[in-house]
Parts: C-alpha cells; sequence; structure tokens
C-alpha cells in the first residue's frame, strides 16, 4: 500500500528532526557534543544508547504528544552523562526535562498504541521500554 509507506516515510522523517533538535538542545544543556542519532522501528525500544555514545529512538515516537517525544530525547542523552538509571541519572534527568514523570505514565498507559499505526503493526504484547 504505497500511500501507507509514503506517510510513514514522511513520519519517520520528521521524527529524525524533531528528535535531533530535542537531542541537541537538551546535550548542550548538559554541556554534551550533539550525538549522532538514528531511528529505528524497534518492537522492544523507544530509545537507546550505544556504549560509543550513539543515540537510536524509535520513529513511533513522532505519533505520542510532543512531551514524550521530547522526553525521550533527554532520556537518551542523560545516558551520555551516565549509562545506568541510578538516582543521579534520574535527578539529571528531571532537572532537564521536568516533564519525566508525567512522559513515563503516558507511555506506560498509551505507549502501546504507538504500534497500531504503520506498515510494521505488531499483533504482540510485550510493551517496549526505554534504555
Ligand atoms: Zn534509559
Amino acid at each position: 500500500m504505497h500511500i501507507e509507506r509514503r506517510v510513514q516515510d514522511w513520519l519517520k522523517a520528521q521524527a529524525r528532526i524533531e528528535l535531533l533538535a530535542a537531542v541537541a538542545r537538551y546535550a548542550e544543556m548538559i554541556g554534551k557534543p550533539t550525538p549522532p542519532i538514528s531511528m529505528k522501528d524497534t518492537t522492544t525500544r523507544w530509545g537507546s544508547c550505544s556504549s560509543s555514545g550513539a543515540l537510536s529512538f524509535s520513529w513511533r515516537l513522532i505519533l505520542a504528544p510532543n512531551e514524550v517525544l521530547t522526553y525521550l530525547a533527554a532520556h537518551e542523552v542523560c545516558h551520555l552523562a551516565h549509562m545506568n538509571h541510578s538516582a543521579r541519572f534520574w535527578k539529571l534527568c528531571r532537572s532537564i526535562c521536568p516533564e519525566t514523570d508525567s512522559a513515563e505514565n503516558w507511555l506506560k498507559a498509551h505507549g502501546l498504541d504507538l504500534y497500531r499505526y504503520g506498515a510494521k503493526g505488531r499483533g504482540g504484547s510485550a510493551k517496549p521500554a526505554i534504555f
């Protein structure tokens, strides 16, 4: 279905634009250079941070409220400083992104809805996590 494919390609491109802008903003806030980012259609993670400092995100975040997308950017950027989910990590994340807790709650409540759309929609029941 080529219309669906075209829409999905546009959404992926838009996700990249918005995530890169948010990542650059948050990286500056914590004094780090803007890391490279890539878009994925992972079914297990909304975002991740590699040991080399490259960030990847699910393009489906573009379907979520804007504060959820920007929260994911802040979350992964904070892993550039803390490669864990320690108390210091969460303190830093909340300090640069006051929406941390409301965005986490939104993802828990509605995250699976983001998988109803697009060519690679899935029927599984496992919920993606954030790493
Ligand atoms: Zn994490």
